[in-house]
């Protein structure tokens, strides 16, 4: 005899459909036999992390056997000294993945509501869903966040807004002046969490940036990630600024240990190299010219991005594309599941990988 499993899980749980990563490099050399493969399908810094995040790891080597400091306190005192925020305004996520999964725990009752858009981050809903809440999806504008709609789509029921800024998969923004209104529209009880994971490759003057907002909205939380720009994806650390009372809450559903002593020491040396950063950023922003240029070249049409990736209309179905890609070597990421059936997803790589890529998918268009 056995139990159906399925049918014991919670509703929610049943209604997930589990997160889709980047295919793994080591996977596609063990399936072709391939040996020089390009993976630009995860988002990850081409250029790695920085050398102090390195050597902040070989000296916390003779503590694996203690566990971390659950109060991360080393890591919350360089995020103070960078920013300015006092320790109870920051909680630490094991990835800022971490973080919206504490939201949606904390704060989403069974039945209640979290609003997000089309073609955001597949983590929302599968938070949402954990937490027995319900999703309300509100359509894309210009594959972009509707603000305007995402606030009339808020009620009674409503208990958090996610909203990403630049968004992913599509690389699309807003600013201020629409961020403003749209605040203004929000119910001080409900929570609309700023997920600012790509804010760092922003390379326009006057960008909007979350953390001038948290003061002035005590329903503001914004999220930010060590996975993008500061090339720690592998280490899985991220953070939340928001009210202390909001920090207070998700403390509470923390894991005492849920950011491990390599990940804490790496974030916190990180923060001290502006310079990584700076060279991620300006890397980034001519592989993403090298890469438009390419589209433009093969008459494809593609989101205009301020993050590492972006998104363009392959003009057939998508996971094709995807397929046909692998053979010449080259992961990127089909976001068919996004509601995007013939559009493909490529993250910034170096130089070189970005040509490979671009010679790859000429060939495959061919
Ligand atoms: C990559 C990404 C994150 C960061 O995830 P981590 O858990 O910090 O690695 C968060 N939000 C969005 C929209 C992302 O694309």
């Amino acid at each position: 005899m056995s139990c159906d499993f399925f049918s014991n899980a919670t509703p929610g749980v049943q209604q997930i459909s589990p997160y889709q990563p980047g295919k793994p490099i080591d996977e596609l050399k063990r399936e072709l036999g391939l040996d020089d493969i390009v993976k630009l399908a995860s988002n990850e810094n081409p250029l790695g992390c920085s050398p102090l995040a390195v050597a902040a790891i070989q000296a916390e080597m003779t503590q694996i056997g203690r566990y971390p400091d659950g109060n991360a306190f080393a890591l919350k005192e360089a995020i103070r000294q960078k920013f300015g925020f006092a320790h109870n305004r920051i909680t630490p996520g094991n990835g800022s993945n971490d973080i919206l999964e504490l939201v949606a725990r904390a704060f989403i009752n069974p039945g209640e509501e979290a609003v997000y858009s089309q073609h955001a981050f597949a983590v929302y809903p599968l938070a949402v869903l954990a937490a027995s809440g319900k999703g309300v999806e509100v359509p894309a504008l210009n594959y972009g966040h509707d603000l305007e709609a995402m606030a009339r789509a808020v009620n009674g029921k409503t208990k958090v807004v996610f909203i990403a800024n630049p968004n992913n998969p599509t690389g699309t923004w807003f600013e201020r002046a629409e961020f403003e209104a749209f605040m203004a529209k929000i119910p001080a009880n409900v929570l609309v969490v700023l997920d600012e994971a790509y804010v760092e490759y922003v390379t326009e003057a006057g960008f909007m940036n979350g953390f001038d907002y948290v003061d002035q909205y005590p329903n503001l939380l914004v999220s930010r990630t060590f996975s993008k720009a500061y090339g720690l994806a592998s280490l899985r650390v991220g953070y939340a600024i928001a009210h202390p009372d909001v920090t207070n809450i998700l403390n509470r559903v923390r894991q005492p240990f849920n950011v491990n002593s390599f990940g804490l020491a790496a974030a916190t040396a990180s923060l001290g190299d502006d310079a990584f950063v700076a060279a991620s950023r300006e890397l980034n922003a001519a592989g993403m010219r090298q890469i438009e240029a390419g589209l433009n070249a093969l008459g494809l049409a593609f989101i205009p991005s301020r993050a590492n990736f972006i998104a363009f209309d392959a003009k057939r179905p998508a996971m094709e594309v995807f397929q046909a890609l692998l053979k010449e070597g080259v992961i990127v990421r089909p976001i068919a599941n996004y509601g995007m059936p013939t559009w493909v997803r490529v993250s910034i790589g170096l130089e070189g990988e970005n040509a490979r890529f671009l010679q790859a998918l000429t060939k495959v268009l061919g």
